[in-house]
């Protein structure tokens, strides 16, 4: 007897361009509205409450850091015909970011590599 094992589908994906039904080719990454960081909060607030109810009353209190989601972003999907360039998309946008179809917000500037890290030389074909 063999059991079926049900397919895990991946999560559906759609274009953030409106109603658009192009498959999703690409995406980017913008900073969370404030209703967002609501959301974030409060699933925080959850857990926090759930691992204090559950904590061993005979080991001090679990402290918890201020919650912060200043540098959380959100992932943006779009097809081909909304999709930012390579390089539009490849810096964190603003919450109130339009894009898809088209940015009409001044990103963050994109990470500059760290100075310590140079890469030592390697052999020659590496
Ligand atoms: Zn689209
Ligand atoms: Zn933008």
């Amino acid at each position: 007897m063999t059991t079926e094992i049900p397919a895990i589908a991946p999560p559906a994906l759609t274009c953030g361009a409106g109603d658009c039904t192009g498959t999703v080719v690409v995406h980017w990454q913008r900073r969370l509205l404030p209703d967002e960081i609501a959301a974030q909060e409060a699933i925080e607030q959850d857990r926090r409450s759930t691992i204090l109810t559950e904590a061993d009353p005979q080991l001090p209190a679990p402290e918890f850091p201020p919650m912060d989601f200043s540098d959380s972003t959100v992932i943006v999907h779009a097809c081909a015909q909304h999709a930012l360039s390579i390089d539009a998309a490849a810096v964190v946008h603003q919450a109130t970011c339009a894009a898809p179809p088209a940015c009409d917000c001044k990103p963050e500037p994109a990470p500059q590599p760290d100075p310590l890290t140079d890469p030592p030389a390697m052999p020659a074909g590496w």
